[in-house]
C-alpha cells in the first residue's frame, strides 16, 4: 500500500474509504509492527485529510472510523490486558492559531484564569503501570485504548520505574495505575546503533520506533538489554484508598494536574523536569515556541508540547470523546523528518581526496528548507542503512545540522533494485578509490585529481584560511577548467591578463579580486597551514603548530617527535604534518608560496590566530558563537574572532564579553548568557562587533 497518493479522485465517498484504509493499514504498522512505511508528518496528513471530508461530509462518519479510535488493536504475541480507565490518545494541533481555536473552545467552559499544565510530548511510546497495595504487578501498552498488551517482564527490565512506591507518600491505594511514556534516550540510541554497526546489522531509524521495537519483545532479556527510560504524566485507575491517614490519601492531595506530578515524583517515578504551570494561552505559546526552538537540547526526542487544563475537577468537567479528552492538546513541531524518493547515490570528492556518497533526492520541504541532496557519510553507513536508488527514504533535517538519508520506508513485496555499490574509481579523474584499512573512509589517491585541485584551492581560499574574497568554488572550477589554476601557488601569479575573455570576469571584479589576492600575502602562518589542509590539521593545531614553530622554517626543521609534543598536536596530527611537508610536490608549493612574498611566521605575543594587519578590536575578549551565522561556518566565525585578537570558547561563562546568537541558536548557551548577564548579539550584528568590537543590538 502506497503512502496516500489519492486514487479516490474528487469523490469524496470513495476517497474517506481509501483513507480509512491507509491509516488501518499505517497504524498497524507503526502500533503493532512498530516498522512505519510512512513518517508521522504524512500519516498525520492523511488523518487530517479525513477529518476534513467528515467534517464537510457528516454522514460519512462510520462507527469505526480511524479518527474516532485510538491506536490499533493488539497484537497476540502478548496477553490482553483490560484498561479499566480507557487510555486516549491526544486531540492535534499544528499552529498557534489551532491552539487558540482549542483554547477558544475550552474557555466557554472554564473560568478565564484557568491553568494550564504544560509538558512535552515525548515521543516515545504510552504505558500503563499497576501498584497493588504499592507494589509494582503489572504493565500493558495503550493496545486500542481498551484492550493493551501485557509486558510486565520487559518494563520490569528498566531500571527507571520503581518496582514499589516510596513510602514518602504514606500508604499508598490498594491499587494505583501510573501511566507515562518509556522512551529511548538518544545517547542509548546512538550506541544502540554503534553496536549493530559493529555486528554488521541494520541500523535504527528513530529512537521512538527503537524504543517500541525493543519493549514489544518476546524475550525480555533483549529489553533489558536496549537502556529504556520511562517520564510518569498520568495517574488512570485508582483504587480504594485507605481512610487511617484522612487528608493525605493521594486523592485529597493531588487535585490537579501540577499536584499529581509532584504527588507521582515524591512516590518515586521520574517525572519530566520541564513541565510548567502557566496561565492564559499566551504563556502557553510561549512555552510551545521556547521548546520548539530547544528541542534539540534534550537526551529524548519531543514532537511537540502537551497542554493540559490543571484543575481535575475541571478536567472531568470537560469529559472526552470517543478518542482523546477534551482538557488536553498537543501542540505538534514541525516536521523533522520527510519521506521521498532517492534519485541516486553519487560520491564527490574533497580536498583531502575523501570521496563521500550522498544521496540525490526528489527535494523535499523539511525541517525549515527544500533539500534535494545529504550525505551518506561513508561506504558502511550505506550498507547498514542499506538505501538504494528507487527508494522511498526518510530525510532528517534537525537543527543546524546538515540533512541526511535516515534509512529507507519498506513497503512488503515491492521490488527493489539491487543493492548500491561503493564505485572502484574516482568519478572526477577515473584513479582507483581506495579504501585503507581499518578506516571507514575511501579516499582517491591521484594528487592532481581535479576534483581534489578544487577544493583544495577553495579551501585555501575561504575565510577559516587566507580569507580571499571573491574566490568561491565556482571561479575555482572555472579557473582550474581553463588551465589557469593548478595549485594554491599559481593564485600570486595572476595580473589582469590572466582573466581576459573569462565569462565572469568583469573589470571591476577581476581588480577586486586581486587586491585580495594580493592582501592574502600578509596573512600568519597559522592560517597558511589552515588553507593548505593537511589531514588532520584543524585550525587548533594549525594555531598551536604556529605559534611553537612561529615560522615555516620551524615547522620544515622539526620533526615527528617535537610536534608531537606541542600542545594541541599530537601524534596524529604530527604524522600527518611531516608526511605533507615530506612530498616535494608540497615542499614544490611552500617555496613558490615563499617567493611569492607571503610571510609565513606567526606574529609573537599575539593572541592565537590573530592577524597582524587587522584591527585588535576583540583583543583578550571571549565571544561565542552559536547557532548558523550568513556567510560564516562555525570554523570560519571562530576564526574571525580569533583574527581579531579575541577567543572564541565553546562555553559561557561570566568572562564571557558576547554571545553571538545566529539561527537556531543553542537554547542552553543563551539562556546561561541571560542568566549571567552576558549580551547575547544576534547574528546580524556580528560584522559589526568585529569590525568595532562593541556589542551593538544586544538582548
Ligand atoms: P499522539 O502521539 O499524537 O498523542 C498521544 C500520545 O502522546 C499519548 O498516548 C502518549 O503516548 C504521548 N505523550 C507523550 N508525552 C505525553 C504527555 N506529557 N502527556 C500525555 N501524553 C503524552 O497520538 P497517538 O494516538 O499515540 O498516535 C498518533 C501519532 O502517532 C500520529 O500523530 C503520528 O505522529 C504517529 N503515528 C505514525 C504512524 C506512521 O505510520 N508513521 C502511524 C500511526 C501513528
Amino acid at each position: 500500500m502506497s503512502a496516500g497518493a489519492p486514487r479516490g479522485g474528487d469523490d469524496p465517498v470513495a476517497r474517506a474509504a481509501e483513507l480509512r484504509g491507509l491509516i488501518a493499514h499505517h497504524n498497524e504498522r507503526y502500533h503493532v509492527l512498530d516498522d512505519p512505511e510512512v513518517t508521522d508528518a504524512e500519516y498525520d496528513e492523511l488523518v487530517r485529510e479525513l477529518r476534513a471530508i467528515e467534517a464537510d461530509h457528516p454522514d460519512l462518519v462510520v462507527p469505526d472510523s480511524p479518527t474516532g479510535r485510538v491506536g490499533a488493536a493488539p497484537s497476540t504475541l502478548f496477553a490482553p490486558v483490560t484498561h479499566h480507565v480507557p487510555m486516549m490518545s491526544l486531540d492535534n494541533a499544528f499552529s498557534p492559531e489551532e491552539l487558540r481555536a482549542w483554547a477558544d473552545r475550552v474557555a466557554k467552559q472554564v473560568p478565564p484564569d484557568t491553568a494550564f499544565e504544560c509538558e512535552l510530548k515525548i515521543d516515545g511510546l504510552a504505558i500503563s503501570l499497576l501498584y497493588r497495595d504499592g507494589v509494582f504487578v503489572q504493565a500493558a501498552t495503550r493496545g486500542d485504548g481498551t484492550t493493551g498488551e501485557d509486558v510486565t517482564a520487559n518494563i520490569a527490565t528498566i531500571a527507571a520505574i520503581p518496582d514499589r512506591l516510596d513510602p514518602a507518600v504514606g500508604r499508598p491505594p490498594e491499587v494505583l495505575e501510573v501511566r507515562g511514556e518509556v522512551y529511548m534516550p538518544i545517547t542509548a540510541f546512538e550506541e544502540l546503533n554503534r553496536r549493530q554497526a559493529g555486528a554488521g546489522e541494520r541500523l535504527f531509524v528513530n529512537p521512538r520506533n527503537s524504543a517500541a521495537g525493543s519493549l514489544r519483545q518476546k524475550d525480555p532479556s533483549v529489553t533489558a538489554s536496549r537502556a529504556l527510560s520511562f517520564w510518569a504524566y498520568q495517574v488512570g485507575e485508582v483504587g480504594p484508598e485507605p481512610s487511617t491517614r484522612p487528608g493525605a490519601t493521594m486523592s485529597a492531595l493531588a487535585t490537579s494536574q501540577s499536584l499529581t506530578l509532584a504527588w507521582l515524583d515524591r512516590a518515586g517515578f521520574p517525572v519530566n523536569p520541564e513541565v510548567h504551570l502557566v496561565h492564559g494561552l499566551d504563556e502557553v505559546i510561549a512555552f510551545c515556541g521556547r521548546w520548539e526552538e530547544k528541542r534539540h537540547d534534550l537526551d529524548y526526542q519531543i514532537d511537540g508540547v502537551v497542554v493540559k487544563v490543571d484543575d481535575l475537577d475541571l478536567q472531568r468537567a470537560l469529559g472526552s470523546t470517543s478518542r482523546a479528552p477534551r482538557w488536553a492538546i498537543a501542540y505538534k513541531f514541525p516536521p523533522e523528518e520527510r519521506s521521498t524518493r532517492l534519485l541516486a547515490i553519487q560520491v564527490s570528492i574533497g580536498r583531502t581526496g575523501k570521496a563521500t556518497p550522498f544521496a540525490v533526492l526528489e527535494p523535499v520541504f523539511v525541517g525549515g528548507s527544500t533539500v534535494g541532496l545529504a550525505t551518506l557519510h561513508n561506504e558502511d553507513q550505506v550498507r547498514l542503512k542499506d538505501v538504494r536508488p528507487g527508494d522511498t527514504v526518510v530525510v532528517r533535517k534537525a537543527g543546524d545540522v546538515i540533512p541526511e538519508v535516515v534509512g529507507p520506508l519498506l513497503v512488503k513485496g515491492r521490488r527493489r533494485k539491487p543493492k548500491w555499490t561503493f564505485p572502484t574509481t574516482c568519478p572526477v579523474c577515473m584513479s582507483p578509490l581506495v579504501r585503507l584499512e581499518g578506516e571507514s573512509d575511501t579516499f582517491c589517491t591521484n594528487l592532481d585529481c581535479p576534483g581534489q585541485r578544487v577544493q583544495r584551492i577553495a579551501h585555501f581560499a575561504s575565510r577559516s584560511a587566507m580569507d580571499i574574497e571573491g574566490l568561491g568554488e565556482q571561479r575555482v572550477q572555472l579557473l582550474v577548467d581553463h588551465g589557469l589554476l593548478a595549485d594554491v601557488a599559481d593564485l600570486y601569479t595572476f595580473t589582469a591578463a590572466t582573466f581576459e575573455g573569462l565569462e565572469g570576469f568583469a573589470a571591476l571584479s577581476t581588480a577586486n579580486l586581486l587586491v585580495a589576492i594580493d592582501a592574502s600575502r600578509t596573512r600568519p602562518l597559522s592560517r597558511v597551514l589552515i588553507g593548505l589542509g593537511i589531514r588532520h590539521l584543524g585550525q587548533v593545531g594549525s594555531v598551536a603548530l604556529a605559534r611553537a614553530c612561529r615560522d615555516i622554517d620551524g615547522v620544515l626543521a622539526a620533526d615527528e617527535a617535537t610536534l608531537a609534543q606541542v600542545d594541541g598536536v599530537g601524534l596524529v596530527i604530527a604524522a600527518s604534518v611531516v608526511a605533507w611537508f615530506g612530498s616535494p610536490v608540497n615542499r614544490a608549493v611552500v617555496e613558490r608560496l615563499r617567493a611569492a612574498g607571503l610571510h609565513l611566521s606567526e606574529p609573537g605575543g599575539a593572541a592565537a590566530g590573530a592577524d597582524p594587519t587587522l584591527e585588535q578590536t576583540l583583543e583578550g575578549r571571549s565571544v561565542v558563537v552559536t547557532g548558523t551565522l550568513e556567510g560564516y561556518t562555525r570554523e570560519a566565525a571562530e576564526a574571525a574572532v580569533m583574527a581579531r585578537g579575541g577567543k572564541s570558547p565553546g562555553t559561557v561563562s561570566r568572562k564571557t564579553f558576547a554571545v553571538v546568537a545566529g539561527r537556531a541558536p543553542g537554547a542552553s548557551k543563551v539562556a546561561k548568557a541571560e542568566q549571567l548577564g552576558v549580551p547575547v548579539v544576534p547574528g546580524e550584528s556580528f560584522d559589526d562587533l568585529l569590525a568595532m568590537g562593541v556589542v551593538a543590538g544586544a538582548s
